[in-house]
């Protein structure tokens, strides 16, 4: 909460809605005059504090597949995801598979 909130005030935002292609009516958090990746941090900021608003502080994490550190937002109803995706988790249970049958 700290880490996002301190990220917050250094970012330059300006929430507006915004109406163009592909995405329909929709927000933008940054001044239309930021540069790129100021509106890409105003947005993934943005966006992170939704997420722990809707499904609190403890839904994100990094993926637990060997080799793989990418994150992931947990947004399922148990909230017990592990994986960034189907196909890390499938690789890990297939290594776990092998691994049991070897022993
Ligand atoms: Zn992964």
């Amino acid at each position: 909460m700290a880490l996002l909130n301190g990220l917050m005030l250094q970012v330059p935002m300006h929430p507006h809605l915004a109406d163009h292609e592909p995405h329909g009516l929709h927000m933008h958090y940054a001044p239309p005059s930021s540069r790129l990746p100021d509106r890409f941090r105003a947005t993934t900021l943005m966006n992170l504090a939704e997420l722990i608003v809707e499904h609190g502080l403890t839904r994100t994490g990094v993926c637990a597949a060997d080799g793989c550190d990418r994150v992931y937002a947990d947004t399922s109803r148990a909230g017990r995801r592990r994986f960034c995706s189907e196909s890390c988790a499938n690789r890990t249970n297939v290594a776990a598979f092998r691994a049991r049958r070897r022993s």
